[in-house]
């Protein structure tokens, strides 16, 4: 533990500037080309065994311990978003229109910390450690995971357990947080066309009007979570684009509609197309009108293994004592991890980076112009994941459940 501390503080200034260099010069979804470049230079400068553009342009290397055993994956997430940066730091980004908004060059630098540290603690690994470094997290519905699958990075040595954290400025700089089950729900997108008669305004019985029939449809779509999913159980639909309609007095003969269905629980998430679409063909058929109705499944619900999660969170509890937290619900923004959670037992947690003097209504949220993680979490997110890496390639015993 004394060791992990050690030489985490002593990777901490290089671990900075890996970040403000990744966060300079943000790259977005499968362009990020010069981000992977830099990591697979690191990487091959430890004397790893390096594979380069694996599902596009991810970057894996391969640390073995001193003797054979289990193999675990770290992964972190390289791409930017679409957003013009307006923080006022001296680092800011010098791509316009690009932003590291989201915190995956703190994931990023995180990652090639652990691979310093690890490194530096070869001797004592029994087993194997796999760097993932994803490209394009931001892509829903497609993601990077799944190419990077594709491609066999849970093959060749085949991997066992895999972790991931992301920054989480809703918590404190010093704390972190996980939980078994779902963490990240399930981020799926819908698209609804109506279509009616066009008349004049003054004449609504010669036309059948799609805004009417439109503005039901967005109504009655809250009854589902409201009233056909249990008040413990937690889902969202949002229609968050609604246009239609050519002039103030021409009654619109077609509105579309696109919107959002967030999910915790698998089987309420695969009953929602058919539920959804009954209601939009309920309320469209009473009114005269038709509709086209598509659902887009995307990321699938982050799924924490109970036993890696256990793992997590004693790590957790080492390095960080009362500042442990148990996450008490899910989030349910969409993380494309989930696709590596549903082939191997996972964990994911949320890493604290509100700085402790910034009120929690002060801080800017992710994927906000202004979002501005402290860099104090760097050092943070190494020692725990590292230690959990090396608490699993212990963990031949069982491990005793605590959460
Ligand atoms: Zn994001
Ligand atoms: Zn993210």
């Amino acid at each position: 533990m004394k060791e992990i501390q050690e030489l985490t503080k002593k990777y901490e200034e290089l671990i900075i500037k890996y970040r403000r260099d990744f966060h300079q010069h943000p790259e977005l979804a499968y362009q990020e080309k010069r981000t992977a470049e830099k990591v697979a230079e690191v990487l091959e400068g430890l004397g790893m065994e390096v594979k380069r553009n694996v599902g596009k342009t991810g970057v894996v290397g391969i640390l073995s311990g001193r003797e054979k055993g289990k193999v675990l994956a770290l992964r972190a997430d390289m791409d930017a978003l679409p957003i013009q940066e307006e923080t006022g730091l001296a680092f800011s980004s010098v791509n316009k229109d690009v932003m590291h908004a989201c915190g995956h060059d703190m994931h990023t630098a995180i990652l090639l910390g652990c691979a310093h540290v690890l490194t530096e603690l070869k001797e004592e690994l029994k087993g194997t450690i796999k760097f993932i470094f994803q490209p394009a997290e931001e892509n829903n519905p497609v993601g990077g995971a799944p190419g990077m699958i594709d491609d066999g990075v849970l093959e060749n040595p085949k991997v066992d357990a895999m972790l991931a954290l992301h920054v989480w400025p809703q918590l404190q700089t010093g704390t972190a947080a996980i939980k078994t089950g779902t963490i990240m729900g399930a981020s799926d997108r819908i698209f609804i066309s109506i279509k009616g008669k066009s008349s004049h305004g003054s004449q609504p019985e010669n036309g059948i009007d799609s805004v009417a029939i439109a503005s039901n449809v967005v109504s009655v779509l809250q009854s589902i979570v409201a009233r056909n999913i249990g008040p413990l159980d937690a889902a969202v639909i949002s229609i968050c684009k609604i246009y239609g309609g050519t002039k103030y007095n021409v009654i619109a003969d077609k509105v579309q509609l696109e919107g959002t269905v967030r999910t915790v629980d698998p089987d309420i998430r695969n009953a929602m197309p058919k539920r959804i679409e009954n209601l939009i063909k309920g309320v469209t058929s009473a009114m005269g009108g038709e509709y086209a109705f598509k659902y887009v499944k995307g990321y699938p619900p982050t799924i924490n293994d109970s036993h890696m999660t256990n793992l997590v969170f004693r790590a957790m509890q080492h390095v960080l004592g009362n500042d442990a937290l148990i996450a008490p619900t899910s989030a349910l923004g969409g993380e494309d991890f989930a696709f590596f959670a549903t082939k191997v037992p996972s964990a994911y947690f949320w890493l604290g980076c509100r700085d402790r003097t910034i009120p929690f209504e002060e801080a800017a949220p992710i994927h906000n112009p202004k979002f501005n993680p402290d860099e104090k979490a760097l050092p943070i997110g190494v020692a725990l994941m590292v230690q959990a890496a090396l608490d699993f390639c212990e963990s031949s015993k069982s491990l005793a459940t605590v959460i």
